[in-house]
């Protein structure tokens, strides 16, 4: 392997794109969507690096060709990754034009001429729509990778002029079993299944995300959403106490707690032990009614942080947690 990497749940991905490529069949553009942490991005790497490779193998990429070398150092004039740059939240039209401008060049090694755009749903507006055009006309021996994990917000006419890939967690058993392996610290390891359950099934997220540091902010943050119901807190003190933490972090955690109330009746294992108490301590308080609604204003409150560069988060905490503590009369009916 030279760049990127496969784990073993991309297995009928790469025999997909394997198939197409060895019948001539390969798409010009690829949609790979699914939820985080799956390694879409790592697979897309390996998949361009194997196009790229001088001696590929069955297994991918030769790793030691010239093509794999200028892959490795990051210099392989037939790749292009349009990402985010520093400080920006959008991919922009600029980059894409750049990108458009070297795509009708001809190839340095005369095979394929790849891209991968990442994270794809970041493309503004006029971005995409400067894509559409090229994804129009496809030239011969061009192959273009979106990575997305939420596709939804891609143009319709983007989407439907890729062919898709859906990533899916690999089954739970599999999954630990690679953790397993994978895993050297032996706390953690006792870890893995509950850990993996808060993952979301998703098992790089569970190797990325859950170190200690994580685990310590999920553990206060969710006790202070609890102390806010209590009222043994008020939300200006913990938005004050949680001034530093990157606010998109503390918006996908408070997705997944109320998620896992949502899925709560529908789920055959038990909940992590820190979800059990402040998921009682909530439905003391909520109804699936405000639970609903409170989900409507987290996911506004992403939309915000995605779409815009200078936002107070301090004051969208704020109201965050203004909004979730006016909730915490459990003698107040629910408003309609
Ligand atoms: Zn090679």
């Amino acid at each position: 392997m030279s760049i990127g990497r496969l784990y073993p749940w991309h297995r009928e991905a790469q025999l997909r794109l394997m198939t197409a490529l060895n019948n001539h069949q390969l798409a010009h553009a690829w949609l790979f969507c699914g939820p985080e942490h799956l390694g879409k991005l790592d697979f897309a790497l390996a998949f361009v690096s194997s196009l790229l490779c001088e001696k590929p193998r069955e297994t991918g990429a030769c790793g030691d060709c010239s093509g794999c070398r200028l892959l490795k150092a990051g210099t392989h004039s037939d790749l292009r990754i349009l990402t985010l740059e520093e400080d920006s939240k959008q991919i922009k039209i600029d980059q894409v034009r750049d990108f458009l401008e070297w795509a009708v060049q001809s190839t340095q090694a005369g095979g394929f001429k790849t891209a991968i755009i990442w994270p794809a749903e970041r493309m503004n507006r006029n971005a995409a729509n400067a894509l559409l055009k090229y994804l129009e006309e496809p030239a011969g021996n061009r192959v273009i990778i979106l990575v997305t994990h939420q596709p939804d917000r891609l143009p319709a006419t983007i989407r439907s002029r890729c062919q898709r890939i859906n990533f899916v967690a690999p089954p739970r058993n599999e999954a630990i079993e690679w953790l397993s392996r994978d895993i050297q610290d032996t706390a953690l390891k006792e870890r893995i299944a509950e850990l993996l359950e808060l993952a979301r099934g998703a098992p790089l997220k569970v190797k990325r995300l859950f170190t200690d540091e994580y685990l310590k902010l999920r553990e206060e943050f969710f006790s202070g959403l609890g102390d806010i119901l209590a009222g043994k807190k008020t939300p200006l003190k913990m938005a004050a106490e949680f001034e530093k933490a990157d606010l998109a972090n503390l918006i996908e955690l408070w997705f997944e707690l109320l998620w896992e109330i949502q899925r709560k009746d529908y789920r055959t294992e038990p909940a992590a032990a820190l979800e059990q108490g402040i998921i009682g301590k909530i439905q003391q308080y909520y109804g699936a009614e405000n639970i609903f609604r409170f989900l409507d204003r987290l996911s506004e409150a992403r939309k915000m942080l995605a779409a815009n560069y200078n936002l107070n988060a301090r004051l969208i905490l704020e109201e965050l947690l203004i909004g979730w503590s006016e909730r915490n009369d459990p003698s107040s009916p629910n408003t309609y």
